[in-house]
């Protein structure tokens, strides 16, 4: 129990509470939000509520005050859930994870901050350089990520558009050492546009904002970000709390510690600016032929990515193709394919290019000692800060790529809290009874079943030749999954006015009916780039360049087998990413956003709630109570307790701290609702607990 807190903040664990209604549930929360109590746990999972409002609940003495305390010791935080996870890895060497989840601006990644902080705090005592190095670069990244992969949306004026999983690598003296950053899926159609009212990704307007005058000229770029097509709609956006130009020179700055060397990070604006300038490049007939409109900036996209002029206009305008007959020959793009291919291009230029940041900052500070991983203990702790679930008005690839995530992640919560229960009562040699709870595996089916699911019926449907359009696909799998209980489409459901024939079908996900229009499913699933623009940047003198795109290597005759599509690279990162969560010991942080209005002391009860539905944080409580809500180790248990009985007090005299826990027990008459375990003594009611602080209260 939470010491520090009186009634008044209400149940610090929604376990305590005396009813476990949603009426109760929320309740709670809305009083301890409006106390300024945003952490609440149930069991050891923190519920946190975005605050919108900076708290004074952080910083050094605060990280102090939790330093090695256990959970229940001090008010419900993220530093006390930092340490559990740590302590965890660091006496019982195990692997443990902190899963971060929870939908668009409810705090994810704030939290994921919060918590590396305090690691970094407590690490490292005898301040060794190689540790500090790896601290400080683990603490930089997340700038420079930031930059490059987060952008103003309306949900969040700081979004991160990919998912993250860092694992922290920690000697046997519990410093870190080393890590690995894993990034998922970044929202690359952003680059070429994005919806009213939100912006690109920060790092071209910190380019733009930031550079000097000198870098800008260099680059051919104007300062004004509505010159360029892909940041003209989200210019407007003043709004931006941090200032895009300080920003520019935190990157840099991040990017010099990390160890990048001038001229990566050179490198890496000139490509920025060669996106803008490709962005601006427009299309236009002539006669039978494609060309280019506003030519003079082929020589600057030249120029800035170290490719000859007339090579970069080729590939402009031309493709190789392979004949039947083992011949290759040059195809003129016709004016839908040419605006086809530079956003292709547009696209990948960017993603490649965070993917290489990324990887660049792994191979700084990914554990070398070879003898560090064969002989010392080497453990992990890894924080996931990934997408939360997602309904917009028009929900396309991204949002069921994203959606089907987060049916992993539920599925692996439920395995895991389940699994994590099961283990500690047969541990401790403890009958378990069994508990119901909505198991959403028949969803993740649903999405990745091989040969029946939707991604094999996607995939089917872009290898197929010929002109196979979205509507096909559609088709298909109202005629596949036409008995599935969790989907439907108009053609299915004909009354359902609020599905559009042809294009829509609905998922019932583990957390409410989500509508997806098919509308460029394909397209994106194919995500198709010609090969020759991949040889163009392979044979560029750029090696930043050329270290981006290995696969250029390949001529076109060479290229037999279609790449994966992108739909099966994204479960197969999904699939790995689970099994490796599934293998540690998992802590959960479950955000909570309580407002649209991203407002501070703002309860929307309504949405709320929803989120409390659909993350099941009720059947959470319910799973945690039907077992048992309190289990603490005999020795602490009597610390706390031994007062309040004469068997015990001021020590026992008996052979064990079990007999002794025991004997208290039966001294205030709780046998019925105790269990004693191999080292830990279980209580099944929150009364119990109460009635035995309440006693230990009046004694003090
Ligand atoms: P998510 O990663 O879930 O999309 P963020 O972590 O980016 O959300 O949080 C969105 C915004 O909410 C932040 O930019 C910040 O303004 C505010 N916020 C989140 N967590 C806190 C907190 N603990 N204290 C104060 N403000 C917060
Ligand atoms: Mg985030």
């Amino acid at each position: 129990m939470a010491e520090h807190e009186g009634l008044e903040f209400g149940k610090a664990d929604f376990v305590l509470l005396d009813q476990v209604t949603m009426d109760a549930f929320m309740a709670n929360m809305k009083l301890r939000f409006e106390r300024g109590r945003i952490y609440t746990y149930i069991g050891e999972v923190v519920v946190s509520v975005n605050p919108y409002r900076s708290m004074e609940l952080y910083g050094k003495e605060m990280i102090d005050f939790y330093r090695g305390r256990e959970l229940y010791e001090r008010p419900p935080h993220l530093y006390a859930i930092a340490d559990a996870a740590y302590k965890a890895m660091k006496r019982r060497a195990k692997d443990t994870c902190i899963v971060i989840s929870g939908e668009s601006g409810s705090g994810k990644t704030e939290a994921s901050k919060y918590i590396m902080q305090y690691i970094a705090a407590i690490t490292n005592p005898t301040q060794r350089q190689e540790v500090e190095r790896v601290k400080n670069i683990l603490l930089k990244s997340n700038c420079l990520l930031e930059a490059f992969g987060n952008a103003k949306t309306n949900r969040n004026d700081n979004s991160s558009r990919f998912g993250k999983y860092m694992d922290i690598n920690f000697d046997f003296k519990g410093d870190p050492t080393g890590g690995h950053i894993s990034n998922y899926l970044l929202e690359k159609s952003r680059v070429l546009k994005q919806q009213p009212g939100e912006r690109n990704f920060h790092s071209f307007y910190q380019l733009l904002c930031g550079a000097s005058e000198e870098q800008l000229n260099s680059f051919h770029l104007q300062r004004d970000p509505a010159f360029y097509t892909f940041t003209r709609d989200g210019v407007t956006l003043n709004n931006f709390p941090i200032s895009d130009k300080s920003s520019y020179k935190a990157v840099l700055d991040s990017m010099k510690v990390i160890g990048f060397r001038p001229e990566e990070m050179d490198s890496v604006y000139r490509i920025l600016a060669a996106i803008l300038h490709l962005g601006n490049l427009g299309f236009d007939t002539d006669g039978d032929s494609v060309i280019i409109n506003n030519e003079e900036l082929v020589p600057h996209i030249a120029q800035l990515t170290h490719c000859p002029a007339h090579c970069v206009m080729k590939t402009l305008l031309y493709r190789m193709v392979a004949t039947g007959g083992g011949d290759v020959i040059e195809k003129g793009h016709n004016l839908k394919e040419a605006s086809y291919a530079r956003d292709a291009c547009a696209k990948a230029f960017y993603e490649r290019l965070f993917c290489w940041i990324v990887g660049r900052i792994n191979s700084v500070i990914e554990v070398k000692n070879y003898d560090a991983r064969i002989h010392g203990k080497n453990t992990v702790i890894g924080v996931l800060d990934i997408y939360g679930f997602e309904i917009f008005d028009n929900n396309s690839f991204e949002q069921f790529c994203i959606n089907y995530c987060n049916e992993k992640l539920q599925q692996l919560f439920i395995e895991l809290i389940l699994r994590q229960e099961q283990d500690e009562y047969q541990r401790e040699g403890i009958e378990w009874q069994h508990i119901d709870y909505f198991n959403n595996q028949i969803i993740v089916d649903l999405v990745e079943q091989p040969h029946k699911g939707i991604i094999s019926i996607l995939d089917e449907a872009c290898l197929t030749v010929g002109e196979v359009t979205d509507t096909i696909f559609l088709e298909s799998m109202n005629t596949k999954l036409c008995k599935h209980p969790h989907y439907t489409s108009r053609k299915l459901s004909p009354t359902d006015k609020s599905m559009a024939f042809n294009r829509d079908f609905r998922i019932k996900h583990y957390a409410g009916f989500v509508t997806y229009s098919v509308e460029g499913f394909l397209d994106k699933n194919k995500d198709t780039l010609f090969q020759d623009f991949k040889r163009l940047m392979y044979n560029s003198k750029d090696p930043v360049l050329r270290d981006m795109w290995p696969d250029g290597q390949l001529s076109i005759s060479e290229v037999t087998k279609r790449p994966l599509t992108a739909a099966t690279l994204f479960k197969n990162s999904m699939i790995s990413l689970v099994d490796n969560l599934a293998c540690k010991e998992p802590y959960y942080v479950r955000c909570i956003k309580p407002n649209d209005q991203k407002a501070p002391h703002l309860f929307d009860e309504q949405r709320c709630r929803h989120q409390v539905e659909y993350l099941g944080l009720l059947e959470n409580v319910r799973v945690r109570r039907a077992g048992f809500a309190y289990r603490q180790p005999y020795e602490r248990f009597l610390l706390r307790y031994k007062m309040t009985c004469e068997y015990t007090w001021p020590n026992h005299l008996m052979d064990s701290d079990m007999e002794a826990a025991k004997a208290l027990i039966d001294h205030h008459r709780f046998e019925d609702d105790v269990a004693y375990g191999r080292t830990k003594v279980f209580i099944r009611t929150p009364q119990t607990l109460f009635s035995l602080e309440e006693e230990r209260a009046e004694l003090m």
